[in-house]
């Protein structure tokens, strides 16, 4: 039995001229194709500026310091995501907190984040940020948080990682209308890849400037952004402040923009493959993905959720039967704040109980565009047996 992972990249042969043109060319780094890249990222999702670097926790990273988050702020994320989406404001000295999950969507909750504020509030403890995470896709209830940090005063990054093809209200995540910035991964798992990278997109010229300077060491040589020196020195850069090498290279930006132009295809095959699993699955004592009218996830993952009230069996016993039968199936996520290294900073079980007991159920099925019609019917079986 050939191994089936739960998630993989899909390169064809247009990718791989494009990455091997850019190795004949003048620039491996720093050249034409990081702006055609980051372009090609804005358009399609309707935001003015991208920032390109080389992965979606260093755009977390310069997205944060570019809102100013630093020493003293809070910032406040789900627990059901990737450690990245907290770790961001760590690195700027800031402290995190967790705000439970929608028991529906799995995306942080409206109800919860609401009475949350309320109560930061009235200690004085508002976040400078909040995070939402756009789980498995599908997009969060953004104007509901987009109302709230109005009403509160605080930023918005999207962590769009699972998210890029995904719609919300019909139009592309990723727009920025409802947050200040938006990052996407492009980790061969993700939607699309550039084997590591990530972007930041926002509609504001002013955090376009900072991120661009945090992605490069915290440089500029924009005259606009340089102090004036005697006129017999040559100054043709200037740091202006403490910056990163978050740079992405032409080589990896060449795969991205080949891989945007298949993009609308991956989520496409994503979407019959979601539907396929949706209807093998209707009869079965699970629950599937549900879907929000308001949204079109990119369906970066497919999780379903066991629990031995409903069907008799563990998340265990399923989880072990997939493995058994060589399907790589995963968890995401354990709630971050149960990390050891989040327990050590006070954090305790409890905190998010949505949370806890979505971790306790879930499973991440086999999802990506090169699944055959064979290999997921191999995984529908392994699940319907494990379950009978
Ligand atoms: C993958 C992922 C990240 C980190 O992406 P990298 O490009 O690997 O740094 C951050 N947040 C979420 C939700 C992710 O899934």
């Amino acid at each position: 039995m050939i191994k089936i992972p739960y998630g993989r990249q899909d390169i064809n042969q247009a990718d791989i001229d494009a990455v091997v043109a850019v190795l004949h060319s003048d620039y491996l780094t720093q050249g034409p194709v990081v702006p055609a890249f980051e372009n090609a990222v804005a358009d399609y999702c309707g935001a003015k500026h991208a920032i390109a670097v080389n992965s979606a926790t260093s755009a977390l990273h310069i997205a944060c310091l570019a809102l100013g988050v630093g020493e003293g702020d809070i910032v406040w994320t789900t627990p059901i995501t990737f450690v990245a989406s907290a770790n961001c404001a760590l690195y700027c000295g800031a402290t995190v907190d967790f705000v439970d999950i929608d028991p529906r969507t799995y995306n942080i909750s409206i109800e919860r984040l609401t009475e949350k504020l309320l109560e930061a509030k009235r200690i004085g403890k508002l976040p400078k940020a909040v995070i939402p995470v756009h789980l498995c896709g599908q997009s969060c209830d953004m104007a509901s948080i987009y109302a709230l940090s109005q009403q509160y005063g605080f930023k918005i990054i999207e962590d769009a990682s699972h998210a890029i093809g995904g719609k919300y209200k019909n139009d592309a995540i990723g727009n920025c209308r409802y947050s200040d910035i938006t990052v996407f991964s492009f980790h061969p798992v993700k939607i699309i890849t550039t084997a590591e990278g990530g972007i930041a997109l926002t509609n504001d010229l002013v955090l376009r400037d900072r991120m661009r300077r945090y992605r490069t060491h915290g440089i500029s040589s924009d005259p606009d952004q340089m102090q004036s020196r005697p006129a017999d020195e040559i100054w043709n850069y200037q740091q202006i402040s403490l910056g990163y090498n978050y740079r992405i290279t032409e080589i990896q930006a060449a795969l991205g923009l080949s891989q945007m132009r298949r993009l609308d295809e991956f989520v496409l095959q994503r979407h019959k493959i979601a539907e396929c699993y949706d209807v093998a699955f209707s009869e079965l004592p699970i629950t599937t993905p549900w879907q929000h009218q308001d949204t079109s996830s990119s369906y970066h993952l497919y999780t379903i959720r066991v629990r031995p009230s409903d069907c008799g069996k563990t998340q265990r016993q399923v989880y072990e039967a997939f493995l058994a039968s060589n399907i790589w199936v995963n968890i995401h996520y354990i709630p971050v704040y149960r990390q050891p290294y989040f327990e050590n900073m006070g954090f305790r079980s409890g905190l998010c109980p949505e949370a806890e007991q979505y971790h306790k159920e879930v499973i991440s099925l086999p999802m990506y565009p090169t699944l055959t019609a064979t290999d997921q019917e191999r995984v529908i079986a392994v699940l319907k047996e494990a379950l009978s």
